[in-house]
């Protein structure tokens, strides 16, 4: 049976192409790739000539995956691969994959760069455990809903940048969780190489200017999740309360600003806990 092999390439070093996958796009007589333009440069360099190549994209990924499926059924081996980096981690190698695993296929990975992964290398994450959001959606809206979960749950988190979105995103992570660690990877592997850490706020006020262009991948260490955030925000609070030695609002701005949570929320709460305590107390 013919194979689809899922072929990492470079995301900027072209020494980073495995061996293996130099043989993959070597002996493969099809290659399925997202940009027909960037692959033939990386062929080239490869001195390989003479393939059979499907263009694979977003926009026409179901006629994609009907001819390598074509290909396939033919016997003839097929070689997928992306823009740069592991096909499937956000680009449109994974509906294809999707499609093909459906039917039955055989699919073989061929690992190797990945942006994400170089990223996270040099994060200094602890083996703990966090979540990927790929690219986030382009509507500010949208985008603020996603980062708030991301932030409530805890984890540490990492996602897919575009440089023109970079400066409202920084804004949006300093005002949502400026307090946390983040490392803002750009360029990796390339001659602009660059890798900065602090926290969001820091990195908010310092890279933007440096950043108007290139690839990005950005990281934001774990936090408390928001369960917890709360509890500690209630303790807070009661004993603040109990202890009675300032007033209602001036006890609420303390504990907002070292919760990082809104004034008027933690107003609110400071209302509704004075509230239980008077009941409790009668
Ligand atoms: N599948 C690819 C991978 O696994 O590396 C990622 C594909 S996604 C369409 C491209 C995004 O990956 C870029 O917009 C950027 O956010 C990130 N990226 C790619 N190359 C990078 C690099 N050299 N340094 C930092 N981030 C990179």
């Amino acid at each position: 049976m013919a194979t689809l092999f899922v072929v990492a390439t470079p995301i900027g070093n072209l020494q980073d192409l495995s061996p293996r996958a130099a043989s993959a796009l070597r002996e493969a007589p099809v290659i399925a790739a997202e940009s027909l333009n960037r692959s033939r440069k990386l062929l080239s360099h490869l001195g390989i000539r003479g393939k059979r190549l499907i263009s694979c994209r977003e926009a026409n990924r179901k006629l994609a995956a009907l001819k390598i499926r074509e290909a396939l059924d033919q016997g003839r081996d097929v070689a997928l691969i992306s823009d740069a980096g592991t096909p499937g981690v956000s680009d449109p190698g994974g509906h294809v994959v999707a499609e093909l695993s459906r039917s039955g296929h055989k699919i073989s990975p061929v690992p190797g760069p990945c942006a994400l992964a170089a990223a996270v290398s040099v994060a200094g994450w602890p083996g703990a455990p966090f979540s990927f959001l790929g690219f986030l959606p382009a509507k500010p809206g949208a985008r603020r809903q996603l980062l708030e979960r991301a932030r409530d749950a805890g984890w540490a988190f990492a996602f897919y940048e575009a440089p023109h979105r970079l400066a409202e995103t920084m804004a949006d992570l300093a005002a949502m969780m400026g307090g946390r660690g983040m490392v803002l990877a750009r360029e990796l592997t390339k001659y602009n190489e660059e890798v900065s850490y602090g926290t969001c706020q820091e990195l908010a006020e310092t890279v933007k200017p440096l950043v108007t262009k290139g690839e990005i991948t950005i990281l934001v260490a774990g936090g408390e999740p928001a369960l917890q955030q709360a509890a500690d925000m209630d303790e807070l609070l009661r004993q603040g309360l109990q202890a009675g030695l300032e007033s209602p609002s001036r006890l609420a701005k303390k504990v907002a600003a070292s919760c990082r949570r809104p004034r008027d929320e933690v107003y609110r709460r400071l209302l509704e806990i004075k509230g239980a305590l008077a009941e409790s107390a009668e």
